[in-house]
């Protein structure tokens, strides 16, 4: 029984992957407890998948699994926590943007009873804009969401075995982890570490695809956001009809005025505007609703090491 699985996803990481791998071993090693490293490629168009192949073929203590096509880090979270056999299991990235060094102290945490060890990066070095507009959006999400989410705190971070169950057992297809590792619960602490720039190879997130990763965020718990629209329709029929009564009013007192052109116009847009807006919300849902009943698996296995029984694929 293996007590420590690493779970690391790798998407074109071939320029860290064996920095990374020399910093997780030097952490790993001195703690004398059996260990596992479960990497997953997710797709790499680079020489992630060789070297993976080279790492578990030299050391038993690598395994690994390869993606047909990129599925994104969610899948290959999923896929890593499906390999992973440890009692405690820790996700981390590839880049050294997650320390190995914090890997014995968080074990350390878990021994003394936490399912969930939160390693929550501060924003040094952080881009102004970028660090402003997280912290809205966390601000935003607080608001929308019934699971607390916190700032900074990543996907680095230690599960106890019942928790990788707790997760794995939840179906949904379209999987936003934050939110999940949120919503199982546990005993959570949460451990502060100095944020750092990736050692190597570029990040993988640009503007748009973060912008997708939060409205998943807000539409992924929960329909307030049609609760929202409900309200604001029923606040502009109130306030329509209160005009109208006035409107009526007015022509008995004073007799017929109307030129209003312009308050016209602007209301038609502006009712068009939150219309469009709410059938947009609506359309997303929907959209969740298609894609969930679909069923597809999270991803494709294109390689596993031939050690692997949880993966089907024959190895090359
Ligand atoms: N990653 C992945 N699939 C993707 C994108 C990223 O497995 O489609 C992995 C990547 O290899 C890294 C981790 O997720 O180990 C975090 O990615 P990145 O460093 O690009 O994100 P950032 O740190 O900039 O948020
Ligand atoms: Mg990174």
């Amino acid at each position: 029984m293996v007590r420590v699985s690493i779970v690391v996803p790798c998407f074109d990481e071939s320029e860290v992957l064996d920095a990374f791998h020399t910093a997780l071993l030097a952490a790993l090693e001195p703690l004398g407890e059996s260990f596992e490293i479960c990497y997953v490629d997710d797709g790499s168009g680079d020489p992630t998948r060789e070297r993976l192949r080279q790492l578990a073929a030299t050391d038993p203590r690598v395994r690994y699994t390869s993606f047909s096509r990129n599925f994104g880090k969610e899948s290959a979270l999923l896929a890593g926590m499906r390999m992973a056999r440890g009692g405690a299991v820790v996700l981390m990235d590839a880049d050294l943007q997650h320390p190995p060094e914090l890997v014995p102290r968080m074990l350390e945490l878990h021994r003394h009873g936490y399912d969930q060890v939160v390693a929550r990066r501060d924003r040094t070095g952080e881009g102004a804009v970028r660090s402003t507009l997280s912290r809205a959006y966390y601000r935003l999400v607080r608001h929308f969401m019934d699971v607390e989410i916190v700032d900074g705190a990543g996907d680095f971070r230690l599960l106890s075995r019942r928790a990788v169950e707790a997760v794995l057992s939840l179906p949904e297809s379209n999987r936003f982890s934050k939110g999940l590792f949120s919503w199982i619960g546990f005993d959570t602490v949460t451990l502060a570490y100095r944020n750092c720039a990736r050692a190597a190879g570029r990040s993988k997130w640009g503007g748009r695809r973060l912008l997708d990763y939060g409205i998943d965020g807000l539409l992924s718990f929960n329909s307030r956001p049609l609760r929202l629209a409900i309200h604001t329709g029923l606040w502009l029929f109130l306030s329509a009809f209160a005009y109208a009564l006035w409107i009526v009013a007015n022509t008995v007192l004073n007799g017929v005025d109307t030129p209003g052109y312009a308050t016209l116009l602007t209301a038609v847009v502006a009712l068009s505007g939150i219309q469009l807006a709410t059938v947009g919300v609506i359309g997303e849902y929907v959209g969740r609703i298609y894609h969930e009943a679909k069923r597809r698996p999270h991803y494709v296995v294109q390689e596993t090491d031939a050690r692997d029984p949880a993966h089907s694929a024959a190895p090359a």
